[in-house]
């Protein structure tokens, strides 16, 4: 197993890193910018190195000051968590030619599926359902775009190969616009991007967010388990998610999962990665995979049992996966909502001290947050705090658990999006399940 692991990131996943590690009896390393001092998980560390200034460019995203840390350390791996540069397919080789274990894919596979259009082609190749659309990059004969266009029919949308977060997209919904949005959002992406290739999908109009989390590990074997639906969406960030996806059946979910694993094989996949599609009238649309451990992972945990860092570590140390395609089961059903400081009508961010923080229990509720009182949440990262999952024997069960855990939750001094949770939960068209990708933004009034 390994010996050390330097845990390149912050917060909450930072945390859960830490506490996989400490059960394995595997040394850990904090590295952590000055605004951190005081992360529960750096406290909590075996060794703390401190890599920089609060702006993450001068810290969590300078990749010298991580391998050095790994070095004066003599840490053996780096686990990424998720966001910073854990989707850094030059990280990733950076820590693998400075001597280290990157726990996480190998970078071939990060750059492959980090470009939009190569990863389409490898998911068609392995059987994935993809979105119909133009086959590969458009090129600059306007008619023929025009043709691609008619052919998938409108509306349609121009996306950069190289964008990520929701930006370099743009949707067309006649052909009077088409070239101009082509033109536009190639010159976008040539700056956002440095990369001015895009192609051309149909755009669907209500769909949902289903994503497949996947296993590999380095001998050949991969297994999937199962689906969560995040649609409760506002501006693409995920606000809710849960396992199983309402309405998938389990033929759905067997049929997508294993053209999921083919493609983890085809690809030569390894550690924890999701694949994410868009699911509208009963059928499935890939449209792009993440290379990496998830913020909403504990839902797909709590319905198998599986442990998906410890088996990131796991893998990343050369072992074999621990279960069995036909050993994964799904039993019942989980929720998390994320928690953010922010205000939970203006979405502004709310930085600052936590004056007091009660946590949320009883039987199938877990919180996974490095909060505490006393605790100042800083202005330079991201608002989350924290997220409350929620398990029962179903769906209602884990909702009626949620809604006590959203009651419980105490914390002042900062303002959380808690009450826009709270607000959420009483919805009928939530509770019914199965809400679109725009329910959300079309509620609060934002679309
Ligand atoms: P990013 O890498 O920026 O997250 P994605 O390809 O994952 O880009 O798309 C982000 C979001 O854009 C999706 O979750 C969905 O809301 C919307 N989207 C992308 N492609 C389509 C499509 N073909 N039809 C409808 N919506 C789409």
């Amino acid at each position: 197993m390994l010996d050390k692991v330097v845990i390149a990131n912050r917060g909450e996943i930072a945390l859960r890193i830490l506490r996989a590690c400490r059960e394995m009896g595997i040394k850990t390393v904090a590295v952590h910018s000055t605004a951190d001092n005081n992360l529960k998980h750096v406290l909590l560390s075996d060794e703390t190195v401190c890599i920089g200034p609060p702006p993450s460019a001068d810290s969590y995203l300078d990749m010298p000051a991580i391998i050095s840390a790994a070095e004066v350390t003599d840490a053996v791996g780096v686990h990424p968590g998720y966001g910073f540069l854990s989707e850094n397919a030059d990280f990733a080789e950076r820590v693998e030619s400075s001597g280290f274990v990157f726990i996480g894919p190998p970078a071939s596979a990060i750059r492959l599926m980090g470009d939009k259009v190569s990863a389409i082609r490898a998911m068609k190749a392995a059987g994935v359902p993809c979105v119909p659309g133009s086959d590969g990059p458009l090129g600059d004969d306007h008619d023929e775009n025009i043709r691609i266009a008619r052919s998938i029919g409108y509306p349609i949308i121009i996306k950069a190969a190289g964008g990520g977060g929701g930006r370099g997209m743009r949707v067309v919904h006649a052909e009077a616009s088409l070239i101009a949005a082509i033109t536009v959002t190639k010159a976008e992406a040539r700056a956002a991007f440095s990369n001015d290739t895009v192609y051309m999908e149909k755009f669907l109009e209500h769909p949902r967010h289903v994503e497949f989390q996947v296993l590999a590990d380095s001998h050949g074997n991969a297994i999937h388990l199962g689906e969560r639906d995040c649609s409760m969406q506002r501006r693409h960030q995920k606000v809710i998610e849960e396992a199983p996806a309402p309405g998938i059946s389990e033929e759905q979910r067997n049929r997508i999962g294993e053209r999921c694993v083919r493609a983890c094989q085809e690809i030569g996949y390894r550690s924890a990665g999701t694949f994410e599609f868009l699911y509208e009238d009963d059928e499935f649309y890939f449209i792009e995979m993440n290379t990496r451990l998830q913020v909403e992972h504990p839902v797909t945990e709590m319905i198998t049992g599986i442990d998906i860092v410890r088996e990131q570590l796991r893998i990343a140390a050369g072992e074999k996966l621990s279960v069995t395609q036909d050993q994964v089961r799904v039993m019942g059903h989980a929720i998390e909502c994320r928690i953010n400081a922010e205000d939970p009508k203006t979405f502004m961010p709310s930085p600052g001290l936590i004056t007091l923080w009660h946590a949320p229990g009883g039987p199938g509720v877990r919180v996974d947050s490095h909060i505490y009182s006393g605790y100042r949440v800083p202005p330079f990262y991201d608002s989350m705090i924290g997220k409350v999952i929620a398990h029962g024997g179903d769906r209602n069960a884990a909702i009626a658990r949620m809604k006590n855990a959203l009651t419980e939750i105490v914390i002042e001094g900062i303002k959380t999006n808690v009450p826009l949770h709270q607000e959420i939960f009483q919805h009928t068209a939530f509770q019914q399940g199965g809400t679109d990708i725009h329910y959300l933004e079309r509620r609060l009034g934002l679309v």
